[in-house]
C-alpha cells in the first residue's frame, strides 16, 4: 500500500500545510485517513474528489474532519452528476455534529453524500484494508486506527497523549505515524491524555516494536527539529518529521 501526506500540520493549519489528511492507497481503492480543515484544497493534487472511495476520521476536532463540509459540496453539486454515496467511517455523533457546522439539516442532508458508520473497538474491512481502531487518550472520543494490507500496517496515533491502547494497536507495525504536538516535556500542571511530545512519540514506537516512525501534527509554531531531536533520542530506529507531498510504500 502507498501512504501519501495531504496535510500535516497540527491543531491549525499553517503556510505550508493543511491540517491532518493522508491518503491510503491500494488494489485502486483510495482511502483517505482524516480531513481536516484545509485539506480538500491539498487532496487535490494527489487525487479528484470523484476518486475517494472511502473516508476515515479519527475524531470531530476541526483539525481532523472539517473539510467533510466541503467534500459534501464538491460530491454533491458537481456539474458533471453527482457522485455514489461515500462511506465514512466516524465516531458517534458525526453527522450531527458536521450537519450542524454545516448550517443546514434540512434535505439533502450530509447522508445524501455520506454512509456514516461509527467506531467500535476492533477490526473492520474497508475496501481492501482490515482497519483495526482503539480508543485513545484524547478529551474527546477519538480512534488510533492500525491499516493493514498485504501483511503491511500502518499504525496512526490520530491524536492522542501516551496510552498503552496505541502501543498494542501499533505492535510491529511497518510505519507508525504518531502525533508530536508538544515540541518540549511538559512541566506536571500540563494536561495528561492530550498529545505527546517526540520524545513520548519515540518512547510509544519503541515499545510497540514499529519498524519506521514518522513524527506529525505539529503545530506551525513548533520547530521540527526539536521534535525529530527529541524522536530520535527515545526511539533507534528511521525517524522523520512528516511533510506534504511524503509517500511511503508499504
Ligand atoms: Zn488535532
Ligand atoms: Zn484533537
Amino acid at each position: 500500500m502507498k501512504v501519501t501526506v495531504v496535510g500535516c500540520a497540527g491543531s491549525f493549519p499553517g503556510p505550508e500545510t493543511s491540517s491532518s489528511c493522508y491518503l491510503v492507497q491500494a488494489e485502486g481503492f483510495t482511502l483517505v485517513l482524516d480531513l481536516g480543515n484545509g485539506s480538500l484544497g491539498q487532496l487535490q493534487r494527489y487525487c479528484s474528489v470523484a476518486d475517494v472511495d472511502a473516508v476515515l476520521l479519527s475524531h470531530l476536532h476541526a483539525d481532523h474532519c472539517m473539510d467533510v463540509l466541503p467534500l459534501y459540496v464538491a460530491r454533491t453539486y458537481d456539474p458533471n452528476g453527482r457522485h455514489p454515496v461515500l462511506p465514512v467511517h466516524a465516531p458517534a455523533g458525526a453527522e450531527a455534529h458536521l450537519s450542524q457546522a454545516y448550517g443546514r439539516v434540512d434535505a439533502p442532508g450530509l447522508d445524501s453524500c455520506f454512509a456514516f458508520s461509527e467506531w467500535s473497538s476492533g477490526t473492520h474491512r474497508v475496501g481492501p484494508f482490515e482497519v483495526t481502531a482503539a480508543r485513545v487518550a484524547h478529551p474527546i472520543e477519538t480512534w488510533g486506527l492500525r491499516i493493514s494490507h498485504g501483511g503491511r500496517s500502518l499504525a496512526y496515533s490520530a491524536d492522542t497523549g501516551p496510552c498503552d491502547a496505541l502501543v498494542e494497536l501499533s505492535r510491529g507495525a511497518d510505519l507508525a505515524l504518531y502525533e508530536s504536538s508538544f515540541e518540549a516535556e511538559r512541566d506536571r500542571s500540563a494536561p495528561r491524555d492530550l498529545h505527546m511530545t517526540g520524545g513520548q512519540a519515540g518512547q510509544q514506537a519503541a515499545a510497540a516494536g514499529v519498524g519506521r516512525l514518522v513524527l506529525t501534527h505539529l503545530p506551525p509554531w513548533n520547530d521540527p527539529a526539536v521534535s525529530l531531536a527529541a524522536g530520535r533520542a527515545t526511539f533507534d530506529g528511521p525517524v522523520e518529521v512528516a511533510r506534504p507531498g511524503a509517500t511511503y510504500e508499504l
